[in-house]
């Protein structure tokens, strides 16, 4: 594992650690794959397409992303999750989060 993903891993430990808290999706890293809609139990996320007006006002490299993964990015109702951090152990871009309330 190279430097860079070892501290990502260290500081996604850091953040599972956080009891309760609020999980949230960085919506320019996310790529779409839907991989944390399958494995959340609590149906918590679902996948919305990015409209193009919403596209046009990211920047550069999220305007980039978009052209090569399309325009879906994963959204958490805040409703349903219950931060378990499922999800986060997923993500293979590290898009989702979580922050103390
Ligand atoms: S697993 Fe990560 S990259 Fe894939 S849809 Fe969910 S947040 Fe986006
Ligand atoms: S933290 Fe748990 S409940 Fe919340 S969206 Fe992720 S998998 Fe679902």
């Amino acid at each position: 594992m190279g430097i860079k993903q070892s501290i990502i891993k260290r500081k996604l430990e850091k953040e599972l650690e956080i009891k309760g808290g609020v999980v949230f999706i960085d919506e320019l890293s996310c790529d779409g794959c839907g991989e944390c809609v399958s494995i959340c139990p609590h149906k918590a996320i679902i996948m919305r397409a990015l409209s193009n007006e919403e596209v046009k006002k990211l920047p550069f490299k999220g305007r980039l992303k978009v052209l090569v993964k399309g325009n879906r990015k994963a959204n958490i109702n805040q409703e349903l999750c219950t931060a378990c951090g499922k999800c986060m152990r997923v993500c293979h871009e590290f898009s989702i989060h979580k922050q103390a309330k």
